[in-house]
């Protein structure tokens, strides 16, 4: 009896050991400037690979590098990393179109978008992408402000309006936006580097650079400030569908994809991350439909619809769920998974998503 039940002891401890820890000790948000839902859960679409709605320039090429038949294959093949390692490790929202994921600010473009996902609200105050602090507070201010965080919230973004989003400057939360260089550690190889890169790179959008470049400045961040909670924001996927270049922004979004990979696998690659890091991967506004899928906006029908997924302690494993959810949910999510109340802040904030095992 008393070997039984050492034994039976000594095989919970292996049991514990062996489970990840319920909340994550840091949390990623990363997110793709209007990578809409068609190509998210799709992959490409055979409508825009032509030369006049999709502006492809060889359509022949990009059929053969991003059609095949079924939607798993297509996604499969566009965005292989959040399909075939986060997805089935975590959740994906947004699936279903009778129980969608969708943004409820109405407006459907930038600022009000990551304003919603970042404070818990659609405010409609906010109807500008102009550079202006955010009048409510966000979930990462909130967050610098708890002791174990504060000085380790940061933002990474090819677009530079979203320190203004983040209202960093006020809020003492680290950004690295668009075309400006890495202030700070010009002693280090890596930064000077970083910066003579990006001197040397035509700047095509004035507000936006190249995502190669927030990804290595996120790299670096991570290295050398190792913060525990990071948005590092992407946005080639907008520019190239402001283009009608669908060749482009099916290619932007595939490097996107290689670019969550790297930030994931350089997370495992450090044991004050590892296994103790959760990642949420979202978008700000989808697009139009056909010959408007280059828009988005009040106007264009259909593009308040998004994705949300999600992966790591804290999230369970469950992949595509049902749940009708809002972008409004991510702020009270992160600050939850953290061990924080969003709602202390911001009552009005959207409870966050369900990431539990469910019913
Ligand atoms: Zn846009």
């Amino acid at each position: 009896m008393l070997r039984s039940s050492v034994t039976i002891l000594l095989l919970a401890l292996a049991a514990c050991r062996t489970l990840p820890p319920e909340r994550p000790q840091n949390l990623l948000l990363v997110t793709i400037d209007g990578l809409r839902w068609q190509e998210f859960f799709g992959g490409a679409q055979a409508e825009l690979i032509d030369a006049e709605i999709g502006g492809v320039q060889d359509p022949a090429a990009t059929s053969n590098r991003y059609l095949r038949e079924t939607a798993m294959e297509r996604r499969n093949l566009l965005l292989p990393f959040l399909w075939t390692q986060l997805a089935p490790a975590g959740v994906v929202f947004g699936e279903d179109a009778a129980a969608p994921a969708r943004m409820s600010n109405a407006l459907n473009f930038s600022y009000p978008g990551y304003a919603e996902m970042l404070c818990g609200i659609a405010d409609p105050r906010v109807r500008a992408n102009d550079r202006k602090p955010n009048p409510n507070p966000t979930v990462f201010a909130y967050m610098n402000q708890q002791p174990d965080f504060a000085g380790r919230v940061g933002v990474v973004a090819s677009w530079d309006v979203l320190p203004w989003i983040h209202d960093s400057a006020e809020q003492g939360v680290f950004a690295q936006a668009g075309w400006t260089p890495m202030l700070g550690g010009e002693e280090d190889a890596s930064v000077r580097q970083h910066n003579e890169r990006m001197a040397g790179l035509p700047h095509i959008w004035p507000t936006a650079c190249f995502d190669a470049l927030t990804l290595d400045a996120a790299l670096l961040y991570l290295e050398r400030e190792q913060p525990r909670l990071l948005h590092v924001a992407f946005d080639e996927t907008d520019e190239w569908g402001h283009e009608r270049r669908y060749d482009l922004y099916l290619d932007a979004a595939r490097r996107t994809d290689a670019f969550i990979e790297r930030l994931w696998q350089k997370i495992q690659s450090m044991p004050a991350y590892r296994d103790r890091t959760s990642i949420i991967v979202t978008t700000d506004h989808g697009r139009g439909e056909l010959g408007q899928w280059t828009e988005h906006g009040a106007l264009v029908k259909g593009c308040d619809r998004i994705w949300i997924a999600a992966m790591g302690p804290g999230v369970f494993p469950r992949g595509t769920r049902g749940e009708a959810v809002t972008g409004a949910q991510i702020a009270a999510t992160i600050a939850e998974l953290l061990a924080a109340d969003f709602q202390q802040v911001q009552t009005r904030a959207a409870p966050a998503l369900p990431l539990g095992p469910g019913l």
